[in-house]
């Protein structure tokens, strides 16, 4: 039989509510990773499933020291383990997008990496947590996905960490991957990715996390946008700005001014967009002010970006080079 790894880092998925029919008012990450498995029988005639409880915790309260240690039990299953066939996170859906691409960035394994959450607590009526943990199961053992990067499987769709995102609050379809759509989706027939990509790179594969890691802040252009907060932030210590530009990326005159007024070392900054699809293209101000493009990141996932990128120690010529 297959053997396979679970990490469980909790979420609704795990989450618990006095009542089945409380869909809002529940505790996330209260349920432990035995106990979802135990809630999903099938699953012992998939495969050998080894669990390991990372975190517990809603996935808003995660922190930089969780994803190290996520990082470090992946590393180390697929270093010690050559006949693991592959390797689910259970995980809150409001970050699980961040954590994906983090892992896209640094884990390069052909074996199945798929991360799953649920809209609807474990104590719920209709709860979708066991079949997306059944099919994100089904999905990490097939041979389809393997080489395919990290992939996240949510209400029986497959989506790569590139481009997936949480787009609702409400409903079990919550998950798109604007411009590009799912890569494939998973149902009792089997696994069918036939939009996945061919190949993949993965610039910080080699890359060793730290205790400490950098401060990189998310500003959010706006009418009247609040410029003052980027001196603070950068006398501060933040090392790192993304600009979650309106449009196409724009930023305000106002925080064009106070970028060239800054006199200290200069962040590593890219430019996302608040519209959430579409790409954002260099523009002539940017080499000006030190700034990027993010292409078609959201900005959360800039910041991931930017975080290994900082770690990496790569600076603003590295960054735009950079094959991802
Ligand atoms: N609050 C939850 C979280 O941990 C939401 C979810 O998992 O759906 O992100």
């Amino acid at each position: 039989m297959k053997r396979l790894l679970l990490l469980a880092t909790g979420g609704t998925i795990a989450g618990r509510a006095a009542d089945a029919t409380c869909l809002n008012d529940y505790t996330a990450g209260a349920i432990t990773a035995d106990q979802l498995l135990e809630a999903v029988p099938q699953l012992q005639d998939l495969a050998a499933i080894s669990v390991e409880q990372v975190a517990n915790v809603d996935s808003a309260d995660l922190q930089f020291q969780h994803w190290r240690a996520l990082v470090r039990c992946i590393r180390d299953a697929f270093a010690a383990d050559s006949d693991l066939a592959g390797v689910v996170i259970t995980h809150g859906t409001n970050t699980l997008e961040e954590t994906a691409w983090l892992l896209q960035l640094l884990i390069d394994d052909p074996r199945p990496l798929v991360l799953v959450g649920a809209m609807r607590p474990a104590t719920a009526l209709s709860a979708d947590g066991p079949l997306n943990l059944y099919q994100a199961v089904q999905v990490a053992l097939s041979p389809e996905a393997r080489g395919k990067g990290v992939l996240v499987v949510m209400d029986g769709e497959i989506h790569g960490a590139r481009s997936v995102t949480k787009i609702a609050t409400q409903g079990v379809g919550a998950f798109r991957s604007p411009g590009e759509g799912p890569l494939g989706w998973v149902d009792d027939l089997g696994v069918h990715l036939p939009m996945a990509p061919a190949t993949r790179v993965v610039p910080f594969s080699a890359l060793v996390l730290p205790v400490q890691w950098p401060q990189v802040a998310i500003v959010y252009g706006c009418v009247e946008s609040s410029e003052a907060l980027i001196p603070a932030l950068l006398s501060a210590g933040f090392e790192g700005l993304v600009f979650t530009g309106t449009g196409a990326g724009q930023l305000s005159a106002g925080e064009c001014r106070v970028l060239e007024a800054w006199d200290g070392p200069r962040p590593l900054m890219l430019r996302a967009n608040r519209c959430g699809s579409g790409p954002v293209h260099p523009c002539d101000h940017d080499a000006q002010l030190g700034l990027l493009p993010a292409g078609s990141l959201n900005p959360q996932k800039a910041r991931v970006l930017l975080l290994l990128a900082l770690i990496a120690g790569v600076d603003r010529a590295g960054l735009a080079n950079l094959p991802i």
